[in-house]
Formats: C-alpha cells, structure tokens, sequence
C-alpha cells in the first residue's frame, strides 16, 4: 500500500482530533483550532463540527489510525510491529507503545532534534543520526535502554534543527526516560518508557480490539 503524500492537516479533520504532525505550527496556526472556534461561535459555545455516529467498528478503526498517523508508518508496518507486540510478555497494548515510542524517529523527535515526526524521518533517512557512534539510516530502528543517540555535528547549525531543539527546552517536553546532554546533543535511553510517559494519546484497547477481531 503506497503511503499518504498528501497534506497532513487533512488527516487531522480526518480524525476530528490534534495529531500534531507539522511540528510548532500545530500550536501556533492550527486549522483544527480555527475550525473549532467557528463552530463554537455558531453554536453559542458548544463545541465543534458535528459528524455523524460511528460504528464500533469505525471507533476501533478511527483509534488504530489516529496512532498510525502520528506515528508516520504504513499500515503493514505498523500492524507488523502490533504482531511482535502480541508475541512479546506482557500487555500487549503497553508492549505496543513501547515499542512505539523507542522507534529512532520518535526519539529523534522526543530528543527535540526535530519538531515533527515527518523531519525526524527525514533526519534519519539521510543519514544524520547516529547510534552508539555508528550512523542509522532506519526509522523503524527499534532503541533500547542504554542507547545513545546523537546528531550529526554538522547538523547542529541547521535552522530546522536549531528550531527543534529551541522548541523542546521551551516545552520542557523531553521526558524523563531521556537523559540529554546539551553540549554534545546526545540523547541517552535510560529506561523503557512507561504507557503515560508515551506521545500517543489514543485508547490502547480499541486498538488491541481492532487488531483482535
Ligand atoms: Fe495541521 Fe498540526 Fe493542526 Fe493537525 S494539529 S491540523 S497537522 S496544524
């Protein structure tokens, strides 16, 4: 199946929800945020567009692609690793996430080495991550704790870059399963993330129940 090319913002009305997929602009100039206050003003404040019922099936499936969306995978991709998640011990749902959130492109994103998930991609693809001293080109590269990820030197003075790591010291948003050492821009994975510590807010069982039937 090719992969959606189109504008994000699109999948975000799509989905009735924030998927923050174009980095410090979806706080800044966000359609979702306009349409909502329209909708607002026409209704005396009550809330935004009206869509029709979904099924529960439809919940279920809306769900599974709201957390493939903000993760930037394909469908095969991202049913692939809720496979190896299911296999794994444990939760499958919190196994999922996990496995999710240490991606290499989530944690370049998490790392603040870039504002949006699309560029973390980006970042890796063209070689511009490093893991444990050795250059990473695969998204999909799965971290563990202990690992060490850096940003190619010559990188550092890039603007979108700069943006991204300005961004992430203003949110304060790294979390605590990351050290990051400023002066050597290098992110540390200390543990394996906790379910509330993820950057999916989506409901893991109507995922795990779309997958299951
Ligand atoms: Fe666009 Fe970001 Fe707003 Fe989504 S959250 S509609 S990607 S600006």
């Amino acid at each position: 199946m090719s992969r959606y090319t189109g504008p994000s913002c699109k999948k975000c009305r799509k989905m009735s929800a924030k998927l923050f997929l174009k980095g410090a602009k979806c706080s800044t100039n966000c359609v979702m945020d306009k349409l909502a206050a329209a909708a607002a003003g026409k209704r005396g404040g009550k809330g935004g567009p009206r869509r029709a019922k979904l099924s529960e099936y439809g919940v279920r499936l809306q769900e599974k692609q709201k957390a493939r969306f903000m993760s930037g995978m394909g469908e095969v991709p991202f049913a692939n690793l809720f496979a190896k998640a299911s296999k794994a011990t444990g939760q499958t749902g919190e196994q999922f996430f996990k496995y999710l959130e240490t991606r290499l492109d989530n944690i370049v994103k998490r790392a603040g080495f870039a504002a949006s998930m699309r560029t973390a991609r980006q970042l890796v693809l063209h070689g511009h991550i490093r893991v444990n001293d050795k250059t990473v080109n695969v998204p999909s590269y799965q971290l563990k704790p202990g690992d060490k990820v850096a940003l190619a030197a010559k990188l550092v003075s890039n603007v979108g870059v700069k943006q991204g790591l300005e961004d992430a010291v203003k949110r304060t948003s790294r979390p605590s399963f990351l050290e990051f050492d400023a002066a050597k821009n290098i992110a540390t994975l200390l543990r394996w993330p906790d379910r509330s510590e993820s950057s999916y807010p989506v409901n893991d069982q109507l995922i795990v129940e779309h997958y299951s039937k």
